[in-house]
């Protein structure tokens, strides 16, 4: 029920909390066998003192009542962490809940918001991320995630408008993330490539990333057999960053000309522009429709970028043949945005023509693209850089606990 191992029970009791109601407190102690070890190593060490008298662990609710297990773990002496109060096989090092109740929490984290999983585990939302990345820390060093690897994704992700950012490393086999730090340089993308090893880099065939050229240079010389290419999800998006900029000069410019209304049409056509087709709702394609009877150079644009979304549909030789359509046509536009986009097609065609020939389908690298942008959006709760990267790796780093008691 208490969801322990190597545990022996002693007494159990019911104590009043203080506030009208009772807690269940039950008295353990770590089996001799899992007994004197250090916390950290996990060595079996030479005992030291007593320690610090009773500690109490929050276990998981009995029904509807708190549970605390009580212990007196003694202190030993490792020879390499030194002076250090004993494992407890309950729990984890320096917390003060059971491992099952921190699993718990974290499954929970993973599938819902945190004040919800503070509110049904009765803890404070603070510890709740606490929590979370206590279970990922631990759960990072038990699995290696850099095993078998083969096609990857190099991505970099911006948080805090753009003041931070992630390097995130994607298995395009799974859509699973392997490996993510705070920062973006050469430097980080060197450092994923020292944990990753010479021997494992060699056997990478294909590294996708953005446009970013320096991470390209750390890729060639890290992983020389490996195909550099592009993921198209960023490709794509340069053409509705371009389409953007397009239709805010234009709005700009009606509202210049005194066209105050249909400046204001124009801008409720954002997303009517921007979403991809299968996905507009009916009200989005009447103004598409109406963005096409009124305004020719941004629906030339829009059928740029839903040509360039089609290279990546059709892909392989004749995917080949289409982009240098969709380039000559952008550089031919007379769109100044569009023929901006058309050099920079340009500039990274070959890239672009290795994604198209690779056969690397990163629809499951884009979806977790769209998640790790989704967590970043609703990411006001993490306040720090690593707690962010805890929650990816929670949601997509296939280091979510299972849940307790379900083998
Ligand atoms: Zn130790």
């Amino acid at each position: 029920m208490l969801g322990v191992e190597h545990t022996v029970i002693g007494d159990v009791e019911l104590e009043a909390d203080g506030r009208g109601g009772w807690v269940v407190v039950v008295s353990v102690r770590a089996t001799r066998r899992q007994g004197c070890r250090c916390p950290v190593c996990r060595a079996r060490c030479p005992g030291y003192d007593r320690g610090e008298g009773p500690a109490r662990w929050r276990g998981l609710d009995l029904g509807t009542t708190k549970v605390y297990l009580e212990a007196r773990p003694g202190r030993v002496r490792c020879p390499v962490h030194g002076v250090i109060t004993a494992w407890v096989p309950w729990a984890r090092h320096d917390a003060r809940f059971t491992l099952a109740f921190e699993d718990q929490v974290a499954w929970m984290t993973a599938h819902m918001s945190a004040s919800t999983v503070g509110e049904v585990m009765r803890v404070s939302w603070r510890t709740v991320g606490v929590i979370t990345a206590r279970v990922v820390a631990q759960a990072r060093g038990k699995v290696d995630r850099l095993t078998g690897l083969r096609r990857i994704g190099i991505d970099e992700k911006s948080y805090r408008k753009g003041h931070k950012y992630l390097m995130i490393v994607v298995d395009h086999a799974t859509g699973r993330v392997v490996w993510a730090r705070e920062g973006r340089n050469k430097q980080i993308v060197g450092e994923f490539f020292a944990d990753l090893g010479q021997q494992r880099a060699t056997a990478l065939t294909h590294v996708s990333c953005d446009g970013a050229t320096w991470i390209h240079d750390v890729v060639t010389e890290a992983a020389p057999k490996a195909v550099v290419c592009l993921d198209p999800f960023h490709v794509v998006a340069w053409a509705t960053e371009a389409i953007d900029e397009v239709r805010r000069r234009i709005v700009r410019d009606l509202k210049a000309a005194g066209r105050t209304e249909d400046a204001t049409a124009l801008k409720g056509s954002r997303w009517a522009v921007l979403k991809n087709p299968e996905r507009l709702t009916g009200a989005q394609r009447t103004t598409l429709a109406s963005v096409k009877q009124t305004n020719g150079p941004l629906y030339r644009a829009y059928l740029i970028k839903e040509q360039l979304r089609a290279v990546f549909a059709v892909k392989g030789p004749r995917g080949r043949a289409l982009l240098a359509g969709v380039i000559s046509w952008a550089s031919r536009s007379r769109i100044p945005e569009m023929v901006e986009l058309s050099r920079t097609l340009r500039r990274f065609r070959d890239l672009i023509a290795n994604t198209l020939d690779s056969g690397v389908t990163n629809a499951l690298a884009e979806a977790t693209n769209t998640h790790i942008q989704a967590l970043i959006t609703r990411a006001r709760g993490y306040h720090t850089p690593e707690a962010l990267i805890a929650m990816i790796e929670l949601t997509r780093g296939g280091l979510c606990p299972d849940l307790p008691g379900r083998p």
